[in-house]
């Protein structure tokens, strides 16, 4: 276990992914996601919500909520990204020289109207190419997949939301919290990988479809990794608050992280 929480003092001022003319290739999801994040979207608003009056005490602002399990899932994807690149950098030495760090962050991201805002982490891992984006993000494939997805279309609210928490919805936990999510990615230099170039995977809660186009930012990310962007929804503002994150992370992810996971807010 290596769980660092730390205030990191700056990073660069966040830009828009959208306004840019670079060409954006459309996708439809495979239809099992399109029927899984119908279910999250759609059924969200009635997931349990333990309430106040029975709601038990815990510390800080921790309570039970089924929403919570994004980060737990967002980081666990990070940590995995993470062992792969270390794993690849053993067989390949030019991807790595050791000293780079390999680590989780996590920011918070406040509007300026102290309304809204956006939760973005990163990760130095392994990253995605075009291709990934599209197969990884825009597929499923996980066993149990249509048994879940018969269950939650005809069970109940409440049903749902245990079956969500046993099945692991992964990266789709993201529109829980967010109405439009922003993956930017890149995979280092390899064989399949010639020439590495920084990719975004972009997709609204309501879209049917996702899209795929080059960063217009740039190359922020360096040789390899991914950074998550998420636009939380008006009813999502908790998770900007930096003593919940920490209590969830705290809560799930320290004891499954083996990399530094670094926390950090900023206004604005
Ligand atoms: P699972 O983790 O069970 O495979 P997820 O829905 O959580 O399912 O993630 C789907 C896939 O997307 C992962 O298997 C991985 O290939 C890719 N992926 C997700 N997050 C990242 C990340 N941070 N870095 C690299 N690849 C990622
Ligand atoms: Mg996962």
């Amino acid at each position: 276990l290596l769980l660092s929480l730390t205030l990191v003092s700056s990073y660069a001022a966040a830009q828009d992914f959208d306004g840019s003319d670079v060409p954006k290739e459309k996708h439809n999801y495979q239809s099992d996601v399109a029927r899984l994040r119908k279910i999250v979207i759609n059924r969200q608003p009635l997931l349990p919500q333990v309430s106040r009056a029975t709601r038990p005490t815990l510390p800080g602002s921790l309570t039970p909520n089924v929403r919570d399990i994004f980060l737990r899932e967002l980081v666990s994807n990070a940590n995995d990204a993470l062992e792969k690149f270390r794993l690849t950098a053993l067989k390949d030495k030019s991807i790595w020289d050791g000293a780079e760090p390999l680590n989780i962050t996590i920011k918070a991201i406040k509007d300026e109207d102290g309304k809204g805002g956006r939760v973005v982490i990163s990760d130095t891992g392994i990253g995605m190419t075009p291709d990934e984006l599209t197969t990884n993000l825009g597929t499923l494939a996980k066993s149990g997949t249509s048994d879940f997805l018969d269950q939650a279309e005809s069970g109940d609210a409440t049903g749902t939301g245990n079956l969500i928490g046993a099945f692991g919805l992964g990266f789709y936990s993201s529109f829980l919290v967010a109405d439009r999510v922003y993956v930017a990615s890149i995979s280092p230099k390899s064989e399949k990988n010639p020439n590495p170039s920084q990719n975004v995977f972009s997709s609204s809660a309501d879209d049917s479809s996702f899209e795929i186009f080059p960063d217009p930012r740039g190359n922020t990310l360096g040789s390899h990794g991914t950074e998550i962007t998420l636009y939380l929804k008006d009813d999502a503002a908790e998770y900007l608050d930096t003593d919940k994150l920490q209590a969830l992370v705290n809560k799930h992810s320290s004891y499954s992280s083996t990399f530094p996971i670094y926390l950090s807010v900023r206004e604005s």
